[in-house]
């Protein structure tokens, strides 16, 4: 993406809102949904095979009255399905459109791997439909390229920009430690210990939308400077930014520059399920002048990942 790692040039039309107008992303939907760690522990509990509350709440150790408002919420926005007759225990069972939140954990597995994961990764993955063990890849559907922020131009609909909400929705964390919860070894969770704070996970957006300074976030997302600044110090201490004075803000590094990948399937997912019924809500344009679209694949056969073809071996011991 042009100016994403601060070398390109360009005119970026997703870059700067027009006065009174703020972005309109699939990715922070998705965010709203998956931030809260509980949340995605529940889900990923789902995809190891648990199906009822007591399961859930042993394997994650979590307060009974959390695990009942999150699997309502799950249900609320689609992710999990509750079943059994009256008198038998209930289940939850994800639905089509929890299934296809997979790709999106092993597009954050693979980057937890890489980044946040000293030595062993928790979990070794096997592609049943090729018989190899894969990490997984996030590469272009139509070129077969990993994804690169930096070779791609974006293309906005006339929509994208959306009127600021007059009463815009106040986000009650103002600090965030990237505590991390549950009882196993998890790199998604590693991964969402750092963005899966809405405001951190905005100011990364704004920095692949070609942003680099203090005043394009604040202004940009109507974050108060103290949060900002917090947020940003989070960024850095990670690992995702640099300060880089030539332009006056900060840039992505080579681990932020990866985190793009997981980040545009949310952008996937949210658009095929939350926020626009499946249209674009950006187009991503390769150099070819092809529109292309992220999806992860196998390393070792490059086919499509879905959660029905993946085993794993816990290299941990993991929970009973
Ligand atoms: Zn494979």
């Amino acid at each position: 993406m042009d100016g994403a790692s601060g070398s390109g040039g360009g005119v970026r039309p997703d870059r700067h809102p027009p006065q009174g107008y703020v972005r309109h992303s699939a990715e922070s939907a998705t965010i709203d949904i998956l931030a809260d760690t509980w949340t995605y522990l529940i889900i990923r509990e789902a995809f190891f095979g648990a199906r009822r509350f007591a399961e859930f709440q042993r394997k994650l150790n979590i307060p009974r009255a959390t695990l009942s408002n999150r699997l309502e919420r799950l249900q609320k926005s689609g992710i999990l399905k509750r079943i059994g007759k009256a008198g038998q225990h209930k289940q939850y069972r994800l639905t089509d459109r929890g299934r296809d939140v997979y790709p999106i954990t092993l597009g954050m597995m693979w980057f937890g791997d890489k980044w946040m994961c000293n030595g062993t990764p928790p979990l070794a993955l096997f592609h049943n439909t090729c018989r190899s063990w894969f990490s997984a890849r996030v590469v272009w559907r139509e070129t077969g390229e990993a994804v690169q922020a930096h070779d791609i131009r974006i293309r906005i609909p006339k929509d994208y920009w959306i009127p600021r909400p007059k009463n815009a929705r106040r986000h009650r964390r103002s600090t965030w430690d990237g505590s991390v919860q549950g009882r196993r070894p998890c790199s998604v969770e590693r991964m969402l210990s750092i963005v899966g704070d809405r405001w951190t996970f905005l100011v990364l957006q704004e920095l692949f939308h070609g942003n680099h300074r203090f005043d394009d976030f604040i202004n940009g997302l109507s974050i108060a400077p103290s949060v900002l600044s917090g947020r940003l110090l989070n960024l850095q201490r990670a690992g995702f930014i640099e300060k880089n004075e030539e332009l006056g803000g900060y840039n992505l590094t080579e681990t932020g520059l990866d985190s793009y990948g997981p980040m545009i399937l949310m952008k996937a997912w949210g658009e095929k399920w939350v926020v626009r019924g499946g249209r674009s809500n950006f187009d991503f344009v390769h150099p070819s002048g092809k529109v292309v679209t992220p999806v992860a694949v196998c390393s070792s056969c490059h086919g499509l990942l879905s959660a029905k073809d993946v085993s794993y071996v816990c290299n941990y011991v993991a929970p009973d």
